[in-house]
């Protein structure tokens, strides 16, 4: 007989864990609180318009661009699809009206860099070919840490060495040292501010770039709420079900073993494996009592720094703006720093999701702006809804006033605006703190690895993006998978995947 399994949570982690368990033989029941699946990786519709809030790119998507593809296809989530995948990643446009495109090609992004600082000829080059070693980096993954061997981690150095010099080599470089490569000041400020905060480390965004230059990360057509549903259709298809509507308040034990949850009702739901699959703190600290965390969990969840989280802003334009805003993004310098969302700022990116049918109707455009902030400049205003809807307000407007400024009429077209911020995404998922990725990767550990499971609880796991930092949709995707890769050892099984 199936043994029953009560995953909770529908986002990419709980949706990919169900489809492992029903190619692996288990007896499977999602719930989650929401009335859809994706979790984090959504979109919502507004006046006509849908605004997508997760998917820019999805890694791994492309055909043999390794094994991170392989999960993408056992999960259904990339057949039959269609993609863009960028020339431009980015597009900067200096207050002295000069231009630089970030062109995914390396080659040719060193003639442009050079074009327009001839001076800067060695910087230009070095940059480039930092961007090409840290390109070949390809993530380790196949096992949870736990099944991890010596002779799997010597293969995964393996693999990573030709990034892991450059990785050492680049770890302690700021972004403003990256600017100050260059002469130039146009491409000096462009480097140094393209994060707003120039004494961040460069090897974050330079490891972006070398991903999208690898040529294996590319936007898939339809956005996030889609591919979400692609993954639920494949998990559905496999045999599972999904409860909507159901938030899970407590997981149920005896003897050191999971036997099940509670839901909010007070309804309890039994279970031979239980899996969590939304935030840990939550999971830890309230599902669980608290009692029994794991030494790095403990750690990370007091002293690691996490990303930022963002304010998200949404207009809907009547006009077709695709060659004014890059869809991949354009980061305008501003005259002088601004006070936004509890943070200074000297750059601001937009982009516009003209490039997907699916999201504007035909000749108008969604244009979005992601601003980082701080939880503690929101928590004061989560008691007091007049002033959280005016600071809303505040930073839709100027956000508005900057693109004006560069757009003339672009106001005069707007005709939906949409505001996010980390109190609408830990409401919507309960991610702590509104967070969307995890912990920040350091030079001396690039990937975060820990187990998924608790101390001294049997047929309990954890599977997250909060347990495969930095996160994002592989982190979640493979977090699901491992979590199935650990049921079967413990119930003496082979893993078992098909497409
Ligand atoms: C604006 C934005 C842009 C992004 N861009 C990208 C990108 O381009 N590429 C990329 O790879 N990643 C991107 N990400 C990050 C990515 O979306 C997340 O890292 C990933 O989706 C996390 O998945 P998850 O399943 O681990 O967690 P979540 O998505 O948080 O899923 C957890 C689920 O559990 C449910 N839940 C919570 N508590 C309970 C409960 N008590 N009972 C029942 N259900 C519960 C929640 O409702 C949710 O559905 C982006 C995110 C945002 C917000």
């Amino acid at each position: 007989m199936e043994k029953k399994l009560v995953i909770i949570g529908a986002g990419i982690a709980g949706l990919s864990a169900g489809c492992y368990a029903r190619m692996n033989g288990y007896d499977v029941e999602i719930h989650e609180s929401h009335t859809q699946p994706g979790g984090m990786c959504t979109a919502w519709k507004r006046g006509g318009y849908t605004i997508d809030g997760c998917l820019e790119w999805l890694v791994g998507s492309r055909p043999g661009s390794g094994e991170l593809y392989s999960v993408w296809e056992e999960l259904g989530a990339v057949q039959g699809k269609d993609y863009i995948y960028y020339d431009v990643y980015a597009d900067f446009h200096g207050r002295d009206g000069r231009r630089l495109h970030c062109y995914t090609d390396l080659e040719r992004f060193e003639r442009h860099l050079v074009e327009l600082s001839p001076r800067d000829v060695r910087a230009a080059r070095s940059l480039c070919e930092d961007i090409g070693a840290l390109s070949k980096m390809r993530m380790p993954l196949g096992k949870p840490f736990e099944l991890t061997s010596r002779w799997d981690d010597a293969k995964s150095v393996l693999r990573m060495a030709p990034s892991l010099i450059p990785m050492a080599r680049l770890g302690r470089l700021t972004l403003q040292q990256l600017g100050d490569r260059f002469s130039d000041p146009f491409l000096r400020s462009s480097f140094a501010n393209c994060m707003n905060d120039p004494s961040e480390r460069a090897l974050g965004i330079l490891m972006v770039l070398g991903i999208l230059g690898s040529g294996t990360t590319g936007y898939m057509l339809g956005g996030s709420l889609e591919f979400a549903r692609t993954i639920e259709r494949r998990f559905l298809d496999l045999g599972g079900r999904a409860v909507y509507g159901s938030r899970v308040t407590k997981v149920l034990e005896r003897d050191g073993r999971a036997t099940g949850v509670r839901l909010a009702d007070g309804e309890e739901i039994a279970a031979e494996r239980v899996v969590s699959a939304c935030d840990m703190r939550t999971t830890l600290f309230s599902m669980l009592d608290g009692s029994r965390i794991d030494p790095v969990h403990r750690e990370l969840l007091e002293t690691g720094k996490l990303f930022p989280p963002i304010v998200h802003v949404a207009f809907g334009v009547g006009m077709d703006f695709s060659s004014e805003i890059s869809c991949a993004g354009t980061f305008y310098e501003l005259e002088r720093p601004f006070e936004v969302a509890g943070r200074t700022i000297t750059m601001m990116s937009v982009r516009n999701q003209c490039h997907d049918p699916s999201l504007a109707p035909p000749g108008k455009s969604v244009v979005i702006a992601m601003l980082n902030t701080d939880w503690s400049h929101w928590e004061p205003l989560l008691d007091d809804r007049a002033a959280y809807k005016a600071e809303k307000e505040r930073i839709a407007a100027f956000v508005r006033e900057q693109i004006e400024q560069r757009k003339p009429g672009f106001t005069s077209k707007i005709e939906m605006t949409d505001v996010a911020t980390p109190v609408t995404w830990e409401r919507y998922t309960g991610d702590w703190h509104g967070t969307y990725m995890t912990w920040i990767p350091t030079p001396s550990k690039p990937l975060i690895r820990m187990r998924k499971s608790v101390p001294g609880l049997a047929d309990f796991y954890m599977a997250s993006m909060w347990t495969n930092g930095p996160g994002g949709l592989p982190g979640a995707a493979q977090a699901g998978r491992e979590v199935v890769q650990l049921m079967c050892r413990d119930d003496g099984k082979r893993f078992e995947t098909s497409k």
